[in-house]
């Protein structure tokens, strides 16, 4: 049987645990992940451009199990009363294909970009940041400001988004966080100036300019989290070039990134090397880095790893039958009026809950 996550189940799951640990669990496996980075198949996603948005898939395997997400990226949706963002995703069991979890992953989305930006940052801001700009107060942004701030140390957040219901919702849901500090900024200029961290999570399908070189100080980490296609970015071309930029996978980056403003040979490094050792995080407390954060296959691995083995470990959600019984394989047409033999218990399964729990 493969075990079937949808919204309502993967919620309770998230609230049994708490956001705060959840993150940090999450950051964890991404480091373990990331750490084995040659382990994996890697490619750049495909997309399905249209007018207004993209649907993608993201697959990527190691030697036991193989993912994949559905995404789309619709900016204009928030103006039809639809998520910008919604996924959902699977992971199979690499020797047999069996899919051993079918799972939502809007939600769970939110929660991994936030544990991305924390583990990049962990490397790449200045130990001593205790503020961040956070400009785009939508879907994301909750997920965002409380990963900074219970995992970093973040503890003043300067806000800003065009749509101010939107800043408004995010300073009700943080209202659980009292030794934070919310700061209500006029623009995104206000928001940014003394900020140790600048977090930008907005949609709009343009290469929008939110963050320009006059805003830039020195020591500053930037997380530009909304550019992740073509077409779509958040950084002005001339802030890319005062950083040292840091990239999840170049291939799908070149294409996606803020860095896709810049010729080919512009110098990035790809953050697996940083976190194996293999190059330094931040080299000086001046510097300003820029995490080019566009979301990549391997995360979407760690968290449906991580999903699975927590709904597992807490009962959480249902077993589906999304895959003929196996009692008689040559026999499909059994399903649909023959003799239907009796289902044994799928040897599969059991085999890849091993694999996963023992990770
Ligand atoms: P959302 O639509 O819920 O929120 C986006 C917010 O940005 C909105 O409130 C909007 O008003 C605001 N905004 C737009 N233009 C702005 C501007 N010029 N200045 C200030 N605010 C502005 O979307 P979301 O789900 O929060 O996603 C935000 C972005 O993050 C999207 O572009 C999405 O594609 C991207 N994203 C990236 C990753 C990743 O891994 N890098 C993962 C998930 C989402």
């Amino acid at each position: 049987m493969t075990r079937f996550l949808d919204v309502p189940a993967t919620s309770k799951l998230i609230a049994q645990i708490g956001v705060p640990r959840c993150l940090s669990e999450l950051v964890d496996a991404l480091e373990a992940d990331y750490r084995r980075w040659a382990d994996f198949d890697k490619s750049p996603r495909v997309a399905c451009h249209s007018r207004d948005g993209v649907i993608e898939l993201m697959p990527v395997a190691d030697s036991k199990l193989f993912a994949f997400k559905y995404v789309n990226g619709h900016p204009v949706n928030a103006q039809r009363g639809l998520h910008t963002v919604m996924a959902f995703g699977a992971l199979g069991d690499v020797d047999t294909g069996y899919p051993v979890l079918l799972a939502e992953l809007t939600l769970t989305t939110a929660l991994r970009t936030a544990a991305t930006s924390v583990m990049a940052a962990k490397r790449l801001a200045r130990p001593d940041a205790r503020t961040m700009a956070l400009i785009g107060n939508g879907a994301q942004s909750e997920f965002q400001a409380i990963g900074f701030h219970t995992l970093l140390g973040i503890d003043e957040i300067r806000v800003f988004d065009i749509d101010a219901q939107a800043t408004d919702k995010l300073v009700r849901n943080l209202a659980a966080f009292p030794r934070l500090k919310i700061v209500h900024a006029r623009s995104t200029a206000d928001a940014v100036r003394g900020a140790d961290i600048v977090t930008t999570v907005t949609a709009d399908k343009a290469n929008a300019t939110i963050v320009t070189p006059e805003m830039i100080e020195p020591g500053m980490h930037l997380n530009a989290v909304g550019g992740d296609c073509p077409g779509k970015t958040e950084l002005h071309e001339s802030v890319v070039r005062m950083g040292r930029v840091i990239v999840e996978y170049e291939p799908q980056s070149r294409i996606e990134g803020e860095i896709q403003q810049l010729p080919a040979d512009f110098p990035v490094t790809e953050f697996w090397r940083v976190l194996q050792g293999e190059v330094p995080g931040r080299e000086s407390a001046s510097q300003v880095t820029i995490f080019d954060s566009v979301g990549f296959a391997l995360e979407d691995y760690s968290a449906l790893r991580y999903l699975y083995e927590r709904a597992m470990q807490y009962g959480v959600g249902d077993d589906i039958s999304l895959i003929p019984p196996a009692a008689d394989p040559k026999n499909l047409f059994a399903l649909i009026g023959g003799h239907t033999p009796a289902a044994p218990a799928s040897p599969v399964a059991s085999v890849v809950e091993a694999v996963v729990l023992a990770d």
